[in-house]
C-alpha cells in the first residue's frame, strides 16, 4: 500500500434523510482524512451529525437516512459502494466497531469467548485452539484479569466497564486498521472513561490502530485524541490538532465548546453552556447556520455561508477568521 495515501479519506460526504415531503440535507460536504495510528475526534452537540458520519463510513446508515453523495475511501479504495456481503466483510475484518451500549455488541446467551472466538476464526485462518489463545491474549491486552477463567463467563458476569473492554477485544478480534468509537465511555463512570480512554489509546500506539471517536464531551477528546473535527448542523466548522483547538479555537463554537471542558476545580454541573439549540436538518437558517446562537455574528454571517479556511493552526468555518487574516496582511 502506499504510504502516502491516507487510512480512511472521506470526501464531501452527504447525508439525507428522505421522507414524504422530499430530502432533508442531515450532513452536508463532510471532509477528513486519518492516518495509520492517528486518533481523530468528532465532537459537537447531540443533532451535530457526529454519528451519522460514522454509521455512513460503515456503511450501517438506517433509512430514512442514506448516503446522498460523496466518497469513503479506506486505504485509497472506494468502500462507500461495495455490495453489503463485501462490507459487511471490511467492518469485520477491517474497520472494528464500538458502540455506547456494550450490551447490543454482546450476545446474552454465549460466554464472552464462545463470541470471541467465532470473531476471530470468521476474520483470521486459525483454528479453534488457536483462536481461543488469542481470545484469551485480547481479554488480557484490554485489562481483563484472571481472563483464562472469564473467558468462559457470559456478558452478564461483567461490569458495564469490564463489558466494554471485551467489546473492545471483541472489535478487534481481526486485526482492524481502523476502530470506530461512539461514545464508547457514555455510559460508564468518570473513573472507569478515564480507563477506558487510556486502553483505546495504548491499543492505537501498540498496535497502529487509527480510531475515529466520536463524542459530545471536550474532556474525553483533550485527553483521547491527536486532532479533532468539531461538527454543527453536519458540517465540520473547525478542524486541527487538538491542542490548538482546544487554547485557541478559532470557531466561536468550538471556543463555546472548550468552554464546557470541565477543569479540576470546577463542578459538572457549573459548566458554561452555549445558548439556544442545534437546528434540526431542514431547518438550518442561511448564512452561517452557527449565526442565530454566535455572541459574535455580524451581518455577513446572516446571508454567506463561511468554508472551511486555514486558521492558524487549524482550519475553521467562519468569517472572523477571513477579518483577522485580512487585518493581518493591511
Ligand atoms: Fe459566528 Fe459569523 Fe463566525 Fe458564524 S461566521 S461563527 S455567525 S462570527
Amino acid at each position: 500500500m502506499n504510504v502516502e495515501v491516507p487510512l480512511l479519506e472521506v470526501r464531501d460526504l452527504c447525508v439525507d434523510f428522505t421522507g414524504r415531503r422530499g430530502a432533508l440535507r442531515a450532513l452536508d460536504g463532510v471532509s477528513f482524512e486519518l492516518a495509520a495510528g492517528e486518533t481523530l475526534g468528532l465532537v459537537g452537540e447531540s443533532g451535530a451529525g457526529k454519528s451519522l458520519t460514522g454509521a455512513a463510513i460503515i456503511g450501517l446508515l438506517e433509512p430514512p437516512a442514506r448516503m446522498a453523495a460523496g466518497e469513503v475511501r479506506l486505504g485509497g479504495a472506494r468502500i462507500d459502494q461495495l455490495p453489503p456481503a463485501e462490507l459487511r466483510r471490511i467492518r469485520g475484518r477491517r474497520i472494528g466497531a464500538v458502540f455506547q451500549d456494550p450490551l447490543t455488541a454482546l450476545d446474552p446467551l454465549y460466554t464472552v469467548g464462545r463470541q470471541l472466538i467465532e470473531t476471530i476464526r470468521t476474520h483470521l485462518p486459525l483454528g479453534e485452539r488457536a483462536a481461543r489463545e488469542r481470545a484469551v491474549q485480547l481479554l488480557r491486552e484490554t485489562g481483563i484479569t484472571a481472563a483464562e477463567l472469564r473467558i468462559d463467563h457470559y456478558p452478564h458476569q461483567f461490569s458495564g466497564g469490564m463489558r466494554q473492554r471485551v467489546v473492545i477485544a471483541l472489535a478487534l478480534a481481526a486485526e482492524p486498521q481502523l476502530l470506530i468509537a461512539d461514545e464508547p465511555t457514555t455510559a460508564l463512570d468518570v473513573s472507569i472513561q478515564a480507563q477506558i480512554i487510556g486502553l483505546l489509546r495504548r491499543l492505537s500506539r501498540d498496535h497502529g490502530t487509527a480510531v475515529l471517536l466520536i463524542t459530545h464531551d471536550m474532556g474525553v477528546i483533550a485527553e483521547a485524541c491527536d486532532r479533532v473535527a468539531v461538527m454543527y448542523a453536519g458540517r465540520i466548522v473547525e478542524i486541527g490538532p487538538v491542542r490548538a483547538v482546544i487554547e485557541t479555537p478559532a470557531h466561536p463554537y468550538s471556543a463555546g465548546l472548550m468552554a464546557s471542558i470541565p477543569s479540576l476545580a470546577d463542578e459538572r454541573e457549573r459548566l458554561a453552556q452555549i445558548d439556544g439549540a442545534m437546528p434540526r436538518p431542514g431547518a438550518h437558517p442561511g448564512g452561517c447556520p452557527f449565526h442565530p446562537r454566535c455572541p459574535q455574528a455580524f451581518e455577513r454571517c446572516r446571508v454567506e455561508r463561511p468554508e472551511l479556511m486555514p486558521a492558524g493552526a487549524t482550519r475553521a468555518a467562519c468569517w472572523l477568521v477571513v477579518d483577522s487574516s485580512q487585518e493581518a496582511h493591511g
